[in-house]
């Protein structure tokens, strides 16, 4: 294993790695990000990044906090991006570490853009984002071939803080079987009601799963009517991922997390009766 660490490259003076941590449990880095920790001078980190994933930086290595989550001070976008830049140019070897996957609504594009246009030498290393993983350890597939061909991933507000009105709702509504809201727990009202005026049915199944992978990790499988009043009594904090669509049907099968904890699944949760031959 160390072998193999080895051979990865390592985060050369003067670079920047724009690097996704996963969505929390430690398992879930990537090599590539391990052999970031274990290389980089500084680590400039998002607040979803997990403690324990920092504690695999290189013994030495500056940890600095770069989020911008309620309660906390707040790093302003261009103020990280210099920062970023400010390192390199002093030779550092710096691993800019984010929640989940960089690029995916993690503005690690812009970042990476103020990189290009300071000259500095940057590598991508993508993570598993929480929409994606997340919902495995839910026991979600984000695709499913008898429930939907495609799947669609949202933003619930955007950068001024409201619901987007940017996005095209009735397209989604009427086009996306499977829909995947990051962000969405401040607006769920707005974003479930808007889905229901555009078509979508009050019967609809939906999965809210916050601190997914975590040992925190909770799931709350209400119905798209009544799923903004449900997660307001259950309390459940941020970050959350919603996914309304039918594909939530197959968490009464695969919630694998549950079975460990001794829940019973249900192995035909589409009524398909789709049998596997055992032999
Ligand atoms: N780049 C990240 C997303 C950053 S936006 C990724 O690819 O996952 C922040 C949002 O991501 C949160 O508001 C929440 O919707 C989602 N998120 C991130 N980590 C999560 C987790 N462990 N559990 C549930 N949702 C999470």
């Amino acid at each position: 294993m160390n072998e193999l660490l080895d051979k990865l490259p390592g985060i050369e003076p003067g670079w920047v790695w724009l690097t996704g941590a996963g969505p929390g449990s430690t398992g879930l880095l990537t090599l590539l990000a391990l052999r970031g920790l274990q290389t980089a001078d500084v680590v400039v980190y998002d607040a979803l990044v997990d403690q324990e994933v920092l504690g695999l930086a290189r013994p030495g290595a500056g940890l600095e906090y770069a989020g911008k989550r309620g309660g906390k001070p707040s790093a302003k976008q261009p103020d990280i991006s210099l920062r970023l830049i400010q390192l390199a140019r002093e030779g550092k070897r710096v691993l800019r570490l984010k929640g989940g996957d960089p690029f995916v609504f993690g503005r690690g594009g812009e970042e990476a853009l103020s990189l290009v246009g300071a000259g500095v030498p940057f590598r991508v290393v993508p993570g598993i984002s929480a929409g994606i993983g997340g919902l495995a350890y839910a026991g979600i597939p984000v695709t499913h071939r008898d429930c939907n061909h495609a799947v669609t991933f949202i933003t619930g507000h955007d950068a001024n803080g409201i619901m987007p009105e940017a996005v095209d709702w009735a397209s989604i509504a009427r086009g996306s079987p499977a829909i995947v809201l990051y962000m969405a727990l401040k607006h769920i009202d707005q974003i479930s009601t808007r889905l229901m005026q555009e078509g979508r049915s009050a019967g609809e199944p939906v999965a809210v799963v916050s601190k997914a992978t975590s040992s925190e990790q909770r799931v709350l499988e209400p119905t798209l009517g009544v799923c903004a009043a449900d997660i307001a009594a259950s309390g459940m904090e941020p970050p959350a991922i919603v996914v309304v669509g039918e594909i939530v049907r197959l968490r009464a099968a695969l919630d694998w997390l549950g079975a460990i904890d001794g829940r019973v699944l249900q192995p035909d949760p589409l009524g398909l009766r789709r049998q596997v031959q055992t032999g």
